[in-house]
């Protein structure tokens, strides 16, 4: 049939699978990558007997070997779709597994070793391709090296934040690469008031990072900071299209000092974060150090902040926490093309809190993971009840944290959802805000793939308050766009124009588009005549509870 011999030189496991799960044939290397017994090389080896040697090597980590076994069974038993999923072996290899289902039943799966490769994108995480600087997690790595040697020296350091305050505006006037050379002369300009030994990083979009060791910490953050608000105050010259612009940065500065401030560095940083956010809400070009004693309405803030956590893992265990639908609507028709679950807390003190306090706590806490898992599953679980109740087909769409993007397990927990509810992949679209593109890049894009090869769709929240690159955007595989209602709420206050921008701009993405925050039949009129015909807001509906969703659906749609 094959030329067996040729396909045992090559450097690919291959394992073909016939259609009642056993094995057809396999390759040497295959054999070889794993350690596989000969038995279980023969022709109708079980599968579940491969599985479970995976298991015992160690190839799904410290996870419950039987309770792997049983979802990699499930996943080996899906013929529908490609699947491209990486593992990692106790001995650092990092394994790829591509399964192909074959026309006639049956299925190869091909192993590859990509541990250098992986390494190699590590390599190109640990550098910002556009300025060179180092990534964060380098940059702090770099910087604990440098407060580990100089342990017992009795030397200071400043930690230093810098924020360039409204970079995505020059983005949108000028475009993408403008604002990277805009960005690179930036750096040079810092780069040149830096000692040889500091570091100096990328934090992220807008956000960079300074650390440095020194005699006196609070010294050289007056200086430092001087400095760089004096350089920045020469405008920066570009052309472009030909014309010179002269274009003068603000920012905004946070530091602290160790060991005065924090004696680690996630410690520092944080500080540096927190002070340099205090400075933008006093304006441009402020510099602040860290005190120590945050002004009454910050340490309340966190008091409650605190409480609140607290409160959330009761929460999360007693219940309190439930899923709303907003319904989105296609205008023209008025059919129904969706909804959106959003989550809800009815704290038995407090009554309704926001999402948009609770969710950056549960970040922060590291709650974010149970809690965004539990919208996932209730959520899959109420749409394939709806289904079940006749309700027509529909789009449900669920909010994904930055975090959970950045989390290597993430299409895995998806996977689950659908598997445990039954819900058909193309029947669930998460939605990530934009600034889920600014950090960790890499491990975000391979998520987004992943889940899209799972055929779940993805949306881009909130377009247009974050600073994403259009380039990105064009990049990665998003099917739709969401306008956010800031900038619906602009309409007919004669800033039509901006929306329109926007509408065009997913348009040529080869996006659909889907404004959120309708509230007006003017809203509507307006939206329809820029081309934009679906819809999400007050207007047609708030978010609702479960059951009242489906009362809503049946009498309207
Ligand atoms: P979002 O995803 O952009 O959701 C839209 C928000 O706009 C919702 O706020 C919704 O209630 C509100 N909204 C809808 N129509 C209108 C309207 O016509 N006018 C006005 N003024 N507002 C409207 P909500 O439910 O308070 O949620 C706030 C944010 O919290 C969400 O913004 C989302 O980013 C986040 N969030 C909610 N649930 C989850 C979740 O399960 N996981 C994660 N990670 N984030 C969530
Ligand atoms: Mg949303
Ligand atoms: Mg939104």
């Amino acid at each position: 049939m094959f030329d067996s011999d040729a396909l045992n030189e090559v450097e690919v496991g291959i394992a073909i699978w016939d259609a009642v799960d056993k094995l057809s044939w396999a390759n040497t290397a295959y054999r070889d990558f794993y350690g596989l017994p000969e038995h279980l090389m023969e022709e109708g080896a079980p599968i579940l007997e491969h599985l479970r040697h995976f298991a015992s090597i160690g190839l799904y980590g410290d996870r419950s070997p039987e309770e792997q076994v049983k979802l990699e069974h499930a996943r080996f038993l899906n013929r529908a779709d490609k699947m491209l999923l990486d593992y990692r072996l106790p001995d650092g290899r990092v394994m790829e597994m591509r399964h192909a289902p074959l026309a006639k039943g049956g299925k190869v799966i091909l192993h590859t070793d990509v541990s250098g490769f992986r390494a190699y994108e590590r390599t190109l995480a640990e550098n910002d391709p556009i300025t060179g600087l180092p990534s964060a997690e380098a940059g702090e790595r770099m910087a604990q090296s440098l407060i580990d040697g100089s342990e017992g020296r009795g030397s200071e350091g400043l930690g230093l934040r810098l924020r360039i305050l409204r970079l995505g505006q020059y983005e949108s006037a000028f475009g993408i690469g403008f604002t990277n050379r805009l960005i690179k002369r930036f750096v040079k300009k810092i780069e040149a008031l830096l000692d040889k030994d500091a570091v100096f990083f990328r934090a992220g979009g807008s956000e960079f990072g300074i650390f440095s060791l020194t005699r006196d910490a609070h010294n050289l953050g007056v200086s430092l900071s001087k400095a760089i608000l004096e350089a920045l105050k020469l405008p920066i010259i570009l052309k472009q299209g030909g014309s010179p612009h002269s274009i003068t940065l603000s920012v905004s500065l946070g530091m602290s000092r160790y060991p005065k401030d924090g004696t680690t560095l996630g410690d520092l940083w944080r500080k540096n974060r927190q002070i340099m956010l205090e400075a933008i809400s006093e304006g441009e070009n402020q510099a602040r150090f860290y005190t120590g004693k945050l002004d009454a309405k910050f340490a309340r803030r966190a008091k409650e902040n605190l409480q609140l956590a607290e409160d959330m893992r009761r929460a999360l265990r007693q219940g309190e926490f439930f899923l709303k639908y907003q319904p989105q609507v296609q205008a023209s028709n008025h059919r129904l093309l969706g909804c959106e679950a959003l989550m809800r807390w009815e704290h038995p003190d407090l009554g309704d809190v926001s999402p948009d306090r609770f969710i950056p706590i549960a970040e922060e806490v590291g709650l974010i993971g149970e809690l965004g898992k539990k919208a996932l599953v209730d959520a899959c679980t109420q749409a394939m009840a709806w289904r079940d109740s006749g309700l027509p087909n529909m789009v449900l769409c669920v909010n994904v944290s930055r975090l959970q993007a950045q989390d290597p397990a993430f299409s895995k927990t998806v996977e689950d959802a659908l598997q445990i509810s039954g819900l058909p992949a193309a029947n669930l679209e998460l939605e990530l805000t934009e600034s889920v593109l600014a950090e960790n890049l890499i491990t975000v894009s391979k998520n987004l793939e992943q889940i899209r090869a799972l055929g779940i769709r993805l949306a881009i929240d909130d377009f247009g308050t974050g600073y994403s690159s259009l380039a990105q955007l064009a990049d990665l595989p998003f099917d739709r766009l969401k306008i956010d209602k800031r900038f619906v709420e602009q309409i007919g206050s004669g800033q039509d124009a901006l929306v329109r921008a926007v509408i065009l701009i997913a348009q040529s993405l080869d996006m659909e588009v889907v404004a959120e925050g309708v509230e007006t039949e003017a809203d509507v009129s307006a939206l329809v005549a820029m081309g934009c015909d679906q819809m999400q807001g007050y207007y047609f509906s708030k978010p609702l509870p479960a059951d009242q969703f489906l009362n809503f659906c049946q009498e309207r749609f």
